[in-house]
């Protein structure tokens, strides 16, 4: 089977967040239950600096009138995935994050950037392809891909079957109505049914609407999506394909993380190894500033600073923590004010709390080895992959109730730790007053060692591999091939 796989982000070439992680892990595991995959990305400065083999391989002509494109052919490295390039440099080649610029703004000609991906996607899987490979079926992720299927619908048959992904449905690719006719798109399909939304054009609206399935990243969310608030405006759409709609957890890239061979650590260690762990620890204070305090419960954060994370209940519940003579160590960037207040309670406070403000894959490696409690109180988490790496890091993550955090952490009760079976702390409301009870029963069970060891132990037995999800997206994928 062969699967066009089109993406915005792919790690380790390029990644903001958890799409990243899936679109570096996901093909070569598809790859590895034999199907041919090509990724389609853009070629930004990174993946053009970091991508391996490269070769032209077809021209794209410029179809916006936004510049000339050319296809390149390359090799992710590590993996060595097959990936296919997007390269047009006066939409791609400049500095700054994929989605956003320097100052953090939204590239204002990002309909024309992401438009291009989806027509360099849809033009690969349709016969005025320039290529000999065409896929069997396309797989489209988030909004940036949402387009490809808007083209295949508007081209006719015949076309391959088209999934679209929905990875965070709070991002949905909305512009002006006015754009319509640059991305040569007819008006025709600036319609409730098609890729109007609420007078704007939506390219996850388009992806949902004209793919053949959509998938999201965790049962539970794909629950969710169908009602408000989680739906984000697309819950009715959503309700009304809801047999076309599927949940597939996402995987851990346990090749990127697992402690026993991860090159960012200050030493090694094999899960459940609590020396190990302790070394790592105690490293971390060292490096972060904090006292070196072996008995003192550190909390990690590593996490985008938003609402939608629940970020703003983190120092609301700050006090209540150090009180009780906990330490913090906070990796992200996001919402100004809420860098500031982090940035904050680490300037009152240094001993106890520590803020990197800003992107830092090595210090997210070593927040997970050396932290005790991952907090992730989000507001709605479609999947969360960091949760799934704590496990494997003997960090013991304390989540909200919602989406893929539901799916995947099982609170710590009399009952489930009698049973073996608890692996974190769940609260079920997203209150300040809520949290701050959720982290003072963590904390009362880190201080009894041998419970504490036990909810470790459950956690790191877990296996979230990828190989079930590849295997549940093959099967979907043969399913709609016929
Ligand atoms: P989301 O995709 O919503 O941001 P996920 O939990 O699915 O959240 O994935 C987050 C990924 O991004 C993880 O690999 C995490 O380690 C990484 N990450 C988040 N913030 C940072 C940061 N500031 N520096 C480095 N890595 C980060």
């Amino acid at each position: 089977m062969r699967v066009l796989f089109v993406t915005s982000e792919a790690y380790p070439l390029v990644k903001t967040g958890g799409l990243g992680d899936v679109a570096g892990a996901l093909p070569p595991a598809l790859a590895a239950l034999g199907d041919d995959v090509r990724v389609l990305l853009p070629a930004y400065p990174a993946v053009l600096a970091g991508a391996e083999d490269q070769r032209e391989i077809a021209d794209l002509g410029d179809p916006f009138g936004a510049g000339a494109a050319r296809l390149l052919a390359a090799r992710m490295p590590g993996s060595g995935q097959p990936l296919l390039l997007v390269d047009c440099p006066a939409l791609f080649r400049r500095d700054g994050g994929p989605y956003l610029d320097a100052q953090g703004d939204d590239w204002p000609d990002n309909h024309l950037r992401f438009g291009l991906l989806c027509w360099a996607g849809a033009v690969l899987s349709h016969r005025m392809s320039p290529l000999d490979w065409r896929p069997d079926v396309v797989h489209c992720q988030d909004w940036q891909a949402g387009l490809v299927a808007a083209y295949l619908h508007d081209w006719g048959q015949p076309r391959p079957p088209v999934v679209q992904t929905i990875h965070n449905i709070a991002y949905q690719g909305r512009f002006p109505a006015g754009v319509l006719p640059s991305l040569r798109l007819p008006w025709s399909m600036y319609a409730i049914d098609g890729l109007e939304f609420y007078g704007d054009v939506s390219f996850l609206k388009a992806g949902i609407f004209y793919a053949d399935h959509i998938t999201t990243v965790s049962p539970t969310y794909a629950r969710e999506i169908q009602g408000a608030p989680h739906g984000a405006g697309l819950e009715g759409l959503l309700a009304a394909r809801a047999a076309d709609l599927v949940g597939i957890l996402n995987g851990a890239d346990y090749g990127v993380w697992s402690p026993e061979h991860d090159p960012h650590l200050a030493q090694p260690y094999r899960p459940g190894d609590a020396a190990g762990k302790a070394a790592n620890k105690r490293a971390l204070q060292a490096d972060t500033g904090l006292d070196i305090a072996p008995e003192a419960p550190l909390l990690v954060v590593v996490s985008r600073l938003t609402w939608h994370k629940g970020m703003d209940l983190v120092p609301a519940v700050l006090p209540a923590m150090l009180e009780a003579g906990a330490q913090l160590a906070v990796l992200g960037s996001g919402e100004t004010g809420l860098e500031g207040a982090f940035r904050a309670a680490a300037a009152a406070d240094p001993r106890q709390v520590f803020v990197h403000t800003g992107y830092s894959e090595a210090l997210a490696h070593r927040l997970q080895a050396g932290g005790d409690i991952l907090l992730m109180p989000s507001r709605f988490e479609p999947c969360g992959l960091t949760q799934l790496y704590a496990y494997r890091y003997g960090t013991v993550p304390l989540v909200h109730r919602t989406g893929g955090l539901a799916d995947t952490v099982v609170d710590t009760g009399y009952d489930t730790l009698a049973a073996g079976t608890a692996t974190g702390f769940v609260c079920e409301r997203t209150e300040a007053a809520d949290l701050q009870w959720c982290v003072e029963r963590a904390l009362a069970l880190y201080r009894r060692p041998e419970q504490w060891r036990r909810i470790q132990a459950a956690g790191a037995a877990l296996d979230f591999g990828w190989p079930p999800a590849a295997a549940a997206y093959r099967a979907l994928f043969h399913s709609l091939s016929g």
